[in-house]
């Protein structure tokens, strides 16, 4: 007998048609002798129908009211599946995340787990019951409800793993797997058997969404057994593992994309030591995630442009901090431009391969593709280009590195 947890994204919920898909799935376990704990998104869509409903009550919505509202699609569901189960002959109730309690930080919209009460869980599967937990959602420690940012379904399931010490955490989901990059994008994406935690974190972290990046980073530490699998087949899923469990490494284990990036340049910053601070400074005091930074050498020694990119969702907010900071900056004008992605490729086998950057500006130099600006880590290479080319750049490069599947 197994103890394991089943997750099941937003669209394996969407509707009672697939709930009842989703119940055989757990039922099949269960009655395998396992117990299960599931953990669930809200219907697809749902939660960005709440959040348009907070923005438009108002666009400065309480953080701490918002997580009210966008925590109760995931409510929903968990009752949906609970009440099926039952009506398929299964035991099974509910636990919101103030009952089993998920403490989490007080960040409302991105809060952090700190620990999951087990105790009434632990009693409840071993009673026989198949305890179904919304995703998502949490409890500060004074009692307000909390969310875990976007895609945090995820999160929630690696944690109630760890904290069960869970057999398996199976992330049910609407593609068969992690795949070389986004099937949707790309029809001859190849599903990968094995990936490892890191590559998997790098991925996720630069935009392959398929997991939340905090669950990957929760999996490596806790050592959870991940597998992504799909809730529409019985096909064999992707399993995330550590490095010396995957036989034969690619160069590269993928390639993602991000649409939620915007590019900043201040033009004319004086030329001074210090000066980065004062940019950087005030927009890090802002909670403002800066991601890839350009400084160019000042051509007439005194004066130089400095481009950084931070997240779409961020940039109103970026903006009215850097103006407000235009006396201690001293630039002479703000360029924006929010028509930018950030595509990248992904590998451990960087660390021993020279020459991956390289290929990866030729692949773009030979379509026309200009770059706006580039990062790299240990097993990592991002470009920023025109958000128009996005879909064929990552068809581009997945082709130079050889990851399309046989036609
Ligand atoms: P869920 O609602 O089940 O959590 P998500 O929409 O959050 O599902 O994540 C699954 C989606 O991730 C897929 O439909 C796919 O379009 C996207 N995706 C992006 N990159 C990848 C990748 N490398 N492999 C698989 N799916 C990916
Ligand atoms: N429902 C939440 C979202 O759409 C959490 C999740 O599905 O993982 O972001
Ligand atoms: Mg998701």
């Amino acid at each position: 007998m197994s103890l394991i947890v089943m997750k099941f994204g937003g669209t394996s919920m969407a509707g009672i048609e697939r709930i009842r898909g989703v119940a055989a799935r757990v039922k099949r376990e269960a009655e395998a002798g396992n117990q299960v704990a599931v953990v669930v998104s809200a219907m697809a869509g749902e939660t960005d129908r709440l959040v348009g409903f907070c923005k438009e009550a108002s666009p400065l919505a309480d953080p701490a009211e918002y997580d009210v509202v966008v925590a109760s699609g995931e409510q929903v569901t968990s009752g949906l599946l609970a009440i099926v189960l039952q009506s398929m002959g299964v035991k099974a109730r509910s636990w919101l995340g103030w009952q089993l309690p998920v403490h989490t930080s007080g960040s409302h919209s991105k809060a952090r787990i700190h620990d999951v009460g087990t105790d009434a869980l632990r009693a409840a599967l071993a009673a026989g019951e198949v305890a179904v937990i919304p995703g998502f959602q949490g409890l500060t420690d004074d009692g307000r409800v909390t969310t875990l940012g976007r895609g945090g379904s995820d999160t929630s399931a690696v944690a109630v793993a760890a904290a069960l010490k869970a057999d398996r955490c199976d992330i049910y989901t609407d593609v068969e797997g992690v795949f070389t990059t986004d099937p949707r994008i790309v029809p001859r994406a190849r599903k990968l058997s094995k990936i490892t935690y890191e590559e998997m974190l790098e991925l996720a972290s630069v935009g392959a969404k398929v997991l939340q990046t905090r669950s990957v980073e929760l999996a490596m530490k806790e050592k959870v057994r991940v597998q992504v699998l799909s809730s529409f087949s019985d096909e064999p899923g992707t399993l995330v593992v550590d490095e010396d469990e995957v036989v034969e490494q690619e160069l590269i284990a993928g390639v993602a994309y991000d649409r939620n990036e915007a590019k900043v340049t201040l033009i004319s910053v004086p030329d001074r030591p210090g000066v980065v601070a004062t940019i950087f400074g005030p927009l890090a005091d802002a909670n403002i995630n800066v991601d890839m930074i350009v400084q160019n050498i000042a051509a007439d020694g005194r004066t130089t442009d400095v481009t950084f990119t931070v997240p779409r969702t961020e940039l109103a907010r970026a903006k009215a901090v850097l103006e407000a900071n235009l006396g201690a900056i001293g630039y002479e004008r703000l360029d924006i431009n929010d028509e930018v992605a950030k595509i990248s490729v992904v590998g451990v086998g960087m660390r021993s391969h020279a020459g991956v950057a390289a290929t990866m500006f030729r692949s773009l130099a030979e379509r026309g593709i200009n770059i706006l600006a580039i990062t790299t880590s240990e097993i990592k290479v991002s470009v920023l280009i025109a958000e128009e080319y996005l879909e064929l750049a990552v068809r581009v490069l997945h082709t130079a590195y050889g990851l399309d599947a046989a036609a």
